[in-house]
């Protein structure tokens, strides 16, 4: 029997646990941050909350006997990606990033990409008077001093307590969105600029796509870089993977 730890959070990491959930002689443990209150309970065992940084993750990839180690968490979740690959390396595990593609920019988009979320807070003044925010909330600071500015902020959860908070109407709501829903938005809240991060998928796509058929700029956060190691794109491939590592 061989131990599986998936580092989730994600959609693609979901549905990575179903499918190799059923195979044989493998033991799936998915792992969750516990940053959403009420986080879709992953099929089959799961673990919630930090590790204690890279010898917390360390420590339990031993204790715990894990054989094998799949990083599929958000592509701008740096942190525990970069923990995840030096672990896999002490641990001498066989370790995968599953990461989605980015977006690529088609024909009528109109992208300011800035390499962080502050830069597109400090962008935004030159154009923007009413914003789409689509950056989760943990970050929601970096906005709060644009006074001039209003914004719609789409969350999962309230912000953080004690946070501050932009100027605007919060919105609590989960993906996927349909080109509908994200078009209607746009037009009922006279919204002249997105800010999106370059987080790749189907599932929050349609903003992007509502974006371009308004003539709306978007200010796309770009990644953060990823650790080196073995990357995969999808979750096909992944489960690939992980078939050719369990022998
Ligand atoms: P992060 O900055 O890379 O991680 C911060 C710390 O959170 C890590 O050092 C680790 O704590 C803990 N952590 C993160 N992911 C974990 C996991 N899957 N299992 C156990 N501990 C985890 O990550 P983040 O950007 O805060 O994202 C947190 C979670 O939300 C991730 O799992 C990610 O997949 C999901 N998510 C993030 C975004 C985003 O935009 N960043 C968007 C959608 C979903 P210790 O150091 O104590 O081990």
């Amino acid at each position: 029997m061989k131990r599986v730890l998936i580092l989730g959070g994600t959609g693609d990491g979901a549905e990575l646990v179903n499918q190799v959930s059923n195979l044989p002689n493998i033991e799936v443990i998915t792992s969750l941050a516990g940053r959403t209150r009420e986080p879709q309970a992953p099929s089959g065992l799961f673990r919630i909350g930090g590790f204690g940084g890279e010898l917390g993750l360390i420590s339990y990839l031993r204790t715990e006997k894990i054989d094998v180690l799949i990083d599929a968490t958000h592509p701008f979740a740096s942190e525990i990606s970069r923990n995840a690959a030096s672990a896999a390396i002490a641990c001498n595990l066989p370790h995968l990033m599953l990461i989605r593609p980015v977006w690529q920019p088609v024909g009528g988009d109109n992208w300011i990409e800035v390499e962080t979320v502050a830069a597109a807070a400090e962008n935004l003044p030159e154009f923007a008077q009413r914003v789409f925010l689509t950056i989760g909330r943990q970050q929601l600071a970096s906005f709060a001093h644009l006074d001039n500015i209003w914004f719609l902020m789409r969350l999962i959860d309230p912000p953080p307590a004690n946070s501050a908070i932009p100027q605007g109407k919060i919105l609590r709501d989960r993906g996927p969105f349909t080109l509908e829903n994200e078009l209607k938005l746009l037009q009922d809240h006279q919204i002249d600029t997105l800010v999106s991060k370059n987080s790749g998928g189907d599932a929050t796509y349609a903003k992007i796509i509502a974006a371009r058929e308004l003539g709306i700029p978007v200010v796309m956060v770009k990644r953060p870089p990823t650790p080196p190691g073995n990357q995969v794109n999808d979750v096909p491939s992944a489960v690939v993977w992980l078939l050719n590592h369990l022998e």
